[in-house]
Parts: structure tokens; C-alpha cells; sequence
């Protein structure tokens, strides 16, 4: 996006990538669908960047969600509103558009070098790079940062550059999972029968220690270690940052979300005769399969004996989760550049002429397009900060 905008101003750019390809995560994003933005009220989109939303807000005022779709049809690829507000490609793919992005942006004159690793720069402020043909040194008037976080490293951002910037002076908040799964320490019976079963059409409740309550509704995967998935996502962040600070953070399901506790606690009291606990959960409240193996784990047996207490924790099963997956498996990264080593063009204060973008910023929001949506935003809003500073340090001409 810094690329497009400087160009499209006479620059002359140069992007440089470590990997044998530019964009391999936005190509892995395109496996999920590739859900760009979010159709929601603005007030509510920006509310998704938290602690943040007032400089995220800036940059989503030149380049938000209806611009994101226009810029995406303009290069061929129509976009659509899913049922729930999210938007995405109409064939829910990334390559065709990065691929007449690609070709958009080389006819405008701008160069592509990957298997260029930067690392630093040298005595002169001249970038290095390592490459096949060894060590390389560019010159530049206005440089973009756009490394990315820490997560799924092995398709390109591997978080290598906080290092670098730190040593520069420059405030780094350590990179933490975002939109990441949680361990939970399953039985055995549990991880060998259910690993991998979703969790379907169920609301979630999770009081902060701060005392806030938050509430969703969706699904999720059971995995070997514990969870995953869009559910577990939407309260990450939280869950994380209380898992912090007091070393667990206990999540409640919903199991039954269509039914009032009252109906269920009458439908459970009906005597249960020779009925296995079993049938009688599946006949009188449809729980089964990887649900009740859920009561199992999670609720002690007396309880789930006693008709009131098993409507109870039907309603409100207790899950407690003990830590984050690794960052390398979260879909995104918390930290990274810290906003008050920035100037208002997201330029690096300790180091000028040097502009950062994307995640690699220390920012973080759900999934739900909010990702990409503020990625592209701030590249564009770096490449204006670039124009804006080469203008400034441009001597007027008598
Ligand atoms: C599985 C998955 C699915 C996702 N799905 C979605 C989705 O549907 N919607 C959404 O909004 N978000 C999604 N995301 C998140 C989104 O893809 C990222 O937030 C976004 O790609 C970040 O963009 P970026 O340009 O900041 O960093 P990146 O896309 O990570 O790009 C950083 C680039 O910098 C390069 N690089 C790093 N270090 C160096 C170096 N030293 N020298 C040279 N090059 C270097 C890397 O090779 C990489 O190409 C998904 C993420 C994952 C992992």
C-alpha cells in the first residue's frame, strides 16, 4: 500500500522481501476466505481497535472499509457482505488480487527484490540486506517498515526486527499472541476422542478481572492442547491479559443457549428411570457427543447427579484455561512499535526518514477483517507521512 501511494506520487520504490515471495500471509489469509474488512457502523469497526482507535481512526479516515472495497474492485475483484457483517472477495480468494495488484503496482514502475533480508543499517545509515549474492547496501530518502508481527514465522515475519529498532533507540512492546488458542490440560479420554471436533452454536461469558463482562456467541474447536478458533478469538486479548495477571482465566459455555435454565432444570427433573445419564442428557436437553464429553471434564459428578446443578452448568460450564498457545501459532501479534516512538506520519522519532507500518505496530483487534483493514490503512498513511517529510526537507525553489 506504501508501495501504491508513493508511486503513484513519482516516487521511485523499491520493496524488499525476505521470503522467495512477497505476501505469503495475505495468500495464507486467502485459505480462510481472505476477509478483508467489515461492514459494521464505523463507531462500532473502530471500537474493535481498542486502546488504539483514536490513531487507527485517523488512518481509517483516508482509507477505511468502503475505500478498501473500492480499491479492490478497482483491480478486478468485486467484494460481498457475509451473514455476519464480514466482508471478503467474491471468491473468497486472495491470489487474484494480489496477483493484478502485483502487476498494477510493476507497471508503475515499482521494483520487487525478494530474498532481500534487511538487518540493519550500516555506519553510513545505509540499509543492509542479505541476499544470495551476498551483502547489499540501498540508500534511500524515505524508508517504510513493514516487517509485520511474530506469528506464522515460517511465512516471512518472524519479529527479528525488534531487536534491530531497539537497538536504535526505539520503544518496542514484546510481541504477545493476539487471536490465538489457549491450553487447557484435557484428560486423556478427552484429547484422544475429540481433538479436532467443533463446538457448535453456543454463547460464551467471560468476566474480566476488572470486573467487565463480555458475551459471544459462535463455535469452536476442541484441539489436542485445549481450544481454537472464532469464538475463542473474540475473547483472546482479554483472556490473555488475564491469564497474565492472575494465572488462569475460566471462560463459562453456554451449552444450550435456546433454552431458559428453568425449562431445562424441569426437562433434566423428570425421573430418568433405568436411563443412562447419557440418553437422559440427550433426550431431555439434546446434549451429546463432544458437549456431554465437556460436562464430563468440567463439572464434578455430583453435580451432574443433581438435575438443578447439571441445568446450571449446562448453562454456565466453567473452562478454565491456563495459557496462550505459542505466538507462532496466533493468527496475529499484540506489541511491537510503540505509538509514542512514532510521530503523526508514523514516522520513527529516534530514527528520521525511517516510517513503520501494519502489525507490526502495537496495536491489536479481532479477526473479522479488522486486521487487514488497518494494515493497508497504515501503510498508506506511512506513505503520506514519507511525502509529506521529503517535502518539508525539500528546499522551496526561489
Ligand atoms: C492464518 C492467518 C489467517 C489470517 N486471516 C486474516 C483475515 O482473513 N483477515 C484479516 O484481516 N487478517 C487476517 N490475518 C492477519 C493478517 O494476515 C496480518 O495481520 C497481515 O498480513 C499483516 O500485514 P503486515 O504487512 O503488517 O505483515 P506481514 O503480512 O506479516 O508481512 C510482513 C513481510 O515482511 C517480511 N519481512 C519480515 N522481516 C523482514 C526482514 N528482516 N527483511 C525483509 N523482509 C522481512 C516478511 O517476509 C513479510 O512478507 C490472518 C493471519 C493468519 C496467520
Amino acid at each position: 500500500m506504501a508501495a501504491e501511494v508513493l508511486s503513484a506520487a513519482g516516487m521511485r520504490v523499491d520493496v524488499f522481501d525476505a521470503m522467495p515471495s512477497v505476501a505469503r500471509k495475505f495468500l495464507q489469509a486467502g485459505r480462510g476466505g481472505l476477509n478483508l474488512t467489515h461492514s459494521e457502523a464505523p463507531d462500532r469497526f473502530l471500537s474493535r481497535y481498542g486502546a488504539r482507535r483514536r490513531e487507527i481512526g485517523a488512518w481509517l479516515e483516508e482509507f477505511g472499509p468502503p475505500q478498501l472495497r473500492a480499491w479492490a474492485q478497482g483491480l478486478g475483484v468485486e467484494t460481498f457482505v457475509g451473514s455476519s457483517g464480514r466482508v471478503f472477495p467474491q471468491q473468497m480468494k486472495a491470489a487474484p488480487l494480489l496477483r493484478a495488484w502485483l502487476h498494477r503496482l510493476r507497471a508503475a514502475g515499482v521494483v520487487f527484490h525478494v530474498r532481500h533480508r534487511w538487518v540493519g543499517w550500516d555506519a553510513d545509515g545505509m540499509l543492509r540486506f542479505t541476499t544470495p549474492a551476498g551483502e547489499l547496501r540501498v540508500g534511500a530518502d524515505g524508508t517504510v517498515l513493514a516487517l509485520g508481527g511474530g506469528s506464522w514465522a515460517r511465512l516471512g515475519s518472524d519479529g527479528a526486527w525488534l531487536k534491530l529498532l531497539t537497538a536504535r533507540g526505539v520503544s518496542v512492546q514484546p510481541l504477545r499472541p493476539a487471536n490465538c488458542g489457549f491450553n487447557v490440560g484435557w484428560s486423556e479420554h478427552l484429547r484422544q476422542r475429540f481433538a479436532g471436533e467443533p463446538v457448535k452454536t453456543i454463547s460464551a461469558a467471560f468476566v474480566a478481572p476488572d470486573g467487565s463482562l463480555i458475551k459471544h456467541e459462535g463455535e469452536f474447536l476442541i484441539t489436542a492442547q485445549g481450544v481454537e478458533g472464532s469464538l475463542i478469538y473474540a475473547f483472546s486479548a482479554a483472556l490473555r491479559d488475564a491469564i497474565e495477571a492472575t494465572g488462569s482465566a475460566t471462560l463459562h459455555l453456554d451449552l444450550a443457549p435456546g433454552r431458559k435454565l428453568q425449562r431445562l432444570t424441569d426437562d433434566l427433573s423428570h425421573p430418568r428411570g433405568r436411563d443412562s445419564l447419557s440418553n437422559h442428557l440427550r433426550r431431555r436437553a439434546g446434549i451429546d457427543g463432544v458437549k456431554a464429553a465437556l460436562l464430563h471434564e468440567c463439572v464434578a459428578a455430583d453435580d451432574l447427579a443433581t438435575p438443578a446443578r447439571l441445568a446450571a452448568s449446562i448453562k454456565s460450564l466453567p473452562l478454565r484455561l491456563v495459557s496462550p498457545r505459542p505466538l507462532d501459532e496466533a493468527i496475529s501479534s499484540a506489541g511491537g512499535v510503540d505509538f509514542a516512538a512514532l510521530d503523526k506520519n508514523l514516522m520513527l522519532q529516534a530514527l528520521p526518514g525511517i516510517f513503520c507500518a501494519g502489525e507490526m505496530l502495537d496495536w491489536e483487534a479481532p479477526t473479522g477483517g479488522y486486521l487487514l483493514t488497518a494494515c493497508f490503512a497504515s501503510g498508506r498513511a506511512a506513505a503520506r507521512g514519507v511525502l509529506r517529510w521529503l517535502k518539508a526537507a525539500t528546499p522551496a525553489t526561489p
